[in-house]
């Protein structure tokens, strides 16, 4: 793919034979990342990208459901649909290891997948948006939950049409979302693991439901929301061995089945972790990778104490995720109405 002038084939249609595919064998009627362009019957379009992480395969399993669902329904608004890392995805991984992250490539940058971001940004320029999406996974246990950048009421009200649980986030601002919310209302959606039905279920509804919505509110809310901000990141310092379970022999213990706490609140007080051994092996930073450790947690005679109130996300049991990229994360509850005075009119 040649930097200043990347490929970006642009299809007409969804091929019928995904139907008989696996996202493992998605090069055979996409061989290349690409654009397909379907007509609806309003000129405003909804944009929609999947794959970007070629690991996360709910995406591809909505693209199924969408081919279905075209063979005998009208689109009520022009469907855009950006097929992302499908190198990645034929290998079953997040991305390749030559390859940057394709969730981390939309606000500038010197590679051929940066240049290809820009293509796709530049035809949405042209476009009529009414809406993004992004579908996405996560590796361990948490609800179905979709992510935002800007708490506008057009934001709130397209991502509560997939989840009433929300994380609200300005970093990093490589992310497509970021991209995305400076042009129209836009989600990243979080559907559970992996080829879990419910999920596929619920961002196939929230694609359907975004192209016949007529308007997007444009004061308030009119649901339940629990909408959550990421305080700090956990990681674990390399060298520490880790077990989920209590007789582990690991010299960093956690409880089993931890990913069953994300998005369950946490109160300060609450033992995280028994330590073994000399050391400080787990820390909390912030977006710009300052030190919060000692703002949530303490040392104590072997163990690891929360020490304030917190929600933790996202985190995972996969010994490899957290030594590559974290553990998990933390979040607070955002008060809407007393911190950002969006009304719900319930
Ligand atoms: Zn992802």
């Amino acid at each position: 793919m040649d930097a200043l002038m990347p490929s970006l084939p642009v299809l007409k249609r969804i091929p019928d034979a995904i139907l008989r595919l696996s996202s493992q064998e998605v090069r055979q009627i996409f061989p290349e990342p690409c654009l397909i362009e379907l007509e609806g019957a309003s000129s405003e379009t909804v944009f929609l990208s999947v794959l970007l992480h070629g690991n996360e395969t709910t995406g591809f399993s909505v693209l199924q459901r969408l081919a279905r669902w075209l063979r005998d329904h009208r689109l009520p608004r022009n469907l855009l649909i950006f097929v992302g890392n499908v190198h990645a995805a034929e290998a079953g991984l997040r991305h390749l290891t030559d390859q940057p992250d394709f969730n981390r490539i939309w606000n500038g940058g010197s590679t051929p997948e940066h240049a290809l971001a820009q293509s796709v940004l530049t035809e949405l320029r042209t476009c009529d948006l009414f809406a993004a999406i992004d579908i996405h996974n996560n590796t361990g246990r948490n609800p179905l939950y979709g992510c935002i950048n800007s708490l506008a009421p057009q934001f709130l009200h397209l991502a509560a049409l997939f989840s009433p649980t929300l994380v609200y986030f300005r970093n990093p601002p490589s992310v497509i979302s970021m991209a995305l919310s400076k042009l129209c209302p836009a989600v990243t959606v979080e559907a559970g693991r992996p080829g879990e039905p419910a999920g596929i279920e619920r961002a196939f509804d929230v694609v359907h439901d975004t192209l016949h919505l007529s308007r997007f509110r444009t004061a308030g809310h009119d649901r339940e929301l629990t909408v959550y901000r990421t305080v700090g990141r956990m990681e674990i310092e390399p060298g520490w061995r880790i077990g989920f379970s209590p007789s582990s022999d690991a010299p960093l213990r956690f409880p089993a089945e931890m990913d069953s706490w994300n998005f369950s609140p946490k109160q300060a007080g609450m033992h995280w972790a028994d330590i073994a051994r000399a050391g400080r092996p787990l820390r909390v930073l912030d977006e710009q990778r300052r030190d919060l450790t000692d703002q949530f947690f303490t040392y104590e005679d072997g163990a690891l104490v929360l020490s304030r109130d917190a929600t933790p996300s996202m985190i995972t049991l996969e010994t490899a995720i957290i030594q590559d990229d974290c553990f998990g994360y933390l979040m607070e509850q955002i008060d809407l109405v007393s911190q950002h005075g969006i009304r719900a009119d319930i």
